[in-house]
């Protein structure tokens, strides 16, 4: 997903949870009384930036924070706001020092932020799937996987245990 944009997408959508037309008359009375407009508050591709600094390049950084998405929360968040990661959290901009720590400073600014969900992105799985269930079990919200990652991670790690066998 890192394809050299790096961008911090911070995506504000209004989701209003409609009535299906086939429910009968009786039920949409109900279902319009449990009927609730939520906002999606999104980040992606925070890729280790804490603060807006690049330590590779040693120098600012353009591409957005979780400090900075900090500030954004604080000002658009509501009763009804979810707040979500969709991934690419813990990897780049030397994120993998902390792996060690207690907690991830990426994932205490997640709980911090109260965010709801953090969804793994592909590079969640560069460390392998344990640090990466390490480092997700200290996440206060509802750590998420998408299926077909956990395939493919079980896959490529076969692979390389028969190439090491192999060997
Ligand atoms: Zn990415």
């Amino acid at each position: 997903m890192r394809n050299g944009k790096k961008k911090l997408l911070s995506v504000l959508l209004a989701a209003v949870l409609a009535i299906p037309a086939s429910v009968p008359a009786a039920n949409a009375v109900q279902a319009a009384a449990a009927e609730k407009e939520i906002q999606i508050l999104a980040t992606s591709d925070l890729h280790g930036k804490f603060v807006a600094y690049d330590y590779a390049m040693n120098e600012e950084s353009k591409s957005g924070s979780v400090a900075q998405v900090g500030t954004l929360v604080k000002q658009k968040r509501t009763d009804n706001t979810v707040l979500i990661d969709v991934g690419d959290t813990i990897e780049s901009n030397s994120a993998s020092l902390f792996f060690d720590e207690e907690i991830h400073p990426m994932i205490a600014a997640f709980n911090l932020l109260n965010y709801d969900v953090w969804v793994a992105g592909n590079h969640e799985f560069n460390y392998g799937i344990e640090t990466l269930l390490k480092t997700a079990a200290k996440f206060t919200g509802a750590f998420c996987v998408e299926m077909s990652m956990i395939r493919i991670t079980r896959q490529l790690e076969k692979r390389i245990h028969c190439l090491k066998e192999m060997v």
